[in-house]
């Protein structure tokens, strides 16, 4: 029989009260979206269970690929359900269910049984005894043995309505389904770290936008794909993600012609979260995001840090900031975007980085500096405002 059921489980989602289906619904709503393509699915929660039938046929690699990429559940468990069960039907679906799930048995097993349905004829270690001998008895001279203590298998059976039968539990990310968390944005670059801090956010049941500075002709189409790529990536996990993309260069080239060299960088982030901040406002996002991380660059001591998060009044959130760099690499090859951000490409920033960058900046001595890109800056600020394109990664 070919798993047409599965159930979904959820660690935190558990403990918000009465909130509670508000969350559940957020996370079938989720799955409803992300299955959508792969055929007709019949996704419901019922007294904290979720389950996933599928209707149609469907690519079960896919469909688990795409739920375990699903932030809020903590596993999936491919089910073996009986309708209209009784005691027999059940003993006969759960060898069938070992035949076929499993190719060797030499393992240790043991049935736990949950029986919500209090009508069902036989008690629970009454089911759970009865199950382990059938089991027992089919695949004992196979290798099979039982272990109560400590098990290489528990064979679960819920019995409801209809029963699951179920042993396996494939893992999923945890977190909280996003859109239960407001909305941020996230700035996100061709880097290694911002593809990481906008998973990390998202992770936490935030629906994330991205903006992206672009500066062409310095940086390139390339440059740009690069980020659509890595938003598209995260978006597997995140849901659609709105990217902005702002042109970036005459700003760069005023704070260049205007400004210290030693403090570009500086300059340009400010002006960077000033233009996030502005997105924000408009798309009714709370926060800004990026991959900062302390003293990874001269741009990322705590003096710095300080200095750019006071260019705007919204609060700025830095997953990243207590990571190592390893660290940050661990979680982009596991959620896939590490290959995408080690592909060449430019960086606004490296382009007008100076040699020696201020690592100790002082509020005082950049807001000086910035004076002098007083009556010229807004109206490159509006435009660049004005002239930003979106699209929606998926
Ligand atoms: P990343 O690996 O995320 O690119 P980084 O180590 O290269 O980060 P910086 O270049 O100092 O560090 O950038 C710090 C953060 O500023 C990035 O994580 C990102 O959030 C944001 N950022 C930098 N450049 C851009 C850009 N061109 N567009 C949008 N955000 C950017
Ligand atoms: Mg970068």
């Amino acid at each position: 029989m070919k798993i047409k059921t599965f159930i979904i489980k959820y660690a935190e989602i558990g403990t918000k009260g009465k909130n509670r289906y508000v969350f559940e619904d957020v996370l079938c709503k989720r799955l409803r979206s992300r299955l959508k393509p792969l055929g007709s699915f019949n996704v419901r929660r019922d007294y904290g269970r979720i389950y996933v039938e599928a209707d149609s046929d469907y690519d079960y690699d896919e469909a688990v690929q795409r739920m375990s990429h699903t932030f809020g559940i903590t596993g999936i468990c491919p089910v073996h359900e009986v309708e209209d069960p009784t005691p027999e039907k059940i003993d006969e679906a759960a060898a069938e269910y070992f035949e076929e799930e499993y190719d060797s048995y030499n393992f240790t097993f043991k049935v736990h049984v949950r029986r919500r349905n209090k009508s069902f004829p036989v008690h629970t270690m009454d089911m759970e005894a009865r199950l382990g001998g059938v089991l027992l008895d089919r695949f004992e001279d196979r290798g099979l043995s039982v272990n109560v203590h400590d098990p290489d298998v528990m064979v679960e059976v819920e019995i409801r309505g209809n029963a699951y039968i179920y042993s396996k539990i494939i893992p999923g990310p945890g977190g909280l389904p996003v859109g239960t968390n407001g909305r941020a944005i996230s700035l996100l670059s061709g880097g290694i770290d911002s593809p990481v801090a906008t998973w990390m956010i998202a992770k936490r049941g935030v629906e994330m936008q991205a903006v992206y500075f672009n500066s062409p002709p310095y940086t390139s189409e390339r440059a740009l794909e690069k980020v659509q790529d890595l938003g598209r990536i995260v978006s597997h996990y995140a849901g659609p993600i709105k990217l902005h993309v702002v042109n970036f260069t005459e700003l760069q080239l005023a704070i260049y012609d205007n400004c210290p060299h030693d403090e570009l960088t500086i300059i340009m982030k400010r002006f960077m979260f000033k233009i996030a901040e502005r997105i924000a406002k408009e798309e009714d996002a709370g926060c800004i995001v990026t991959g900062e991380s302390i003293g990874q660059v001269s741009s990322q001591t705590l003096f710095s840090l300080g200095v750019i998060d006071n260019a705007v009044e919204c609060p700025v959130y830095r997953p990243c900031i207590g990571l190592d760099k390893q660290e940050i690499v661990d979680i982009s090859e596991k959620i896939g975007t590490y290959e995408t951000s080690i592909r060449p490409y430019e960086d606004c920033c490296t382009i007008f980085v100076a040699k020696h960058p201020v690592t100790k900046p002082t509020l005082e001595q950049i807001t000086e500096s910035e004076k002098k890109l007083e009556g010229i800056v807004e109206p490159i600020l509006e435009k660049a405002m004005e002239t930003r394109t979106y699209t929606w990664l998926r």
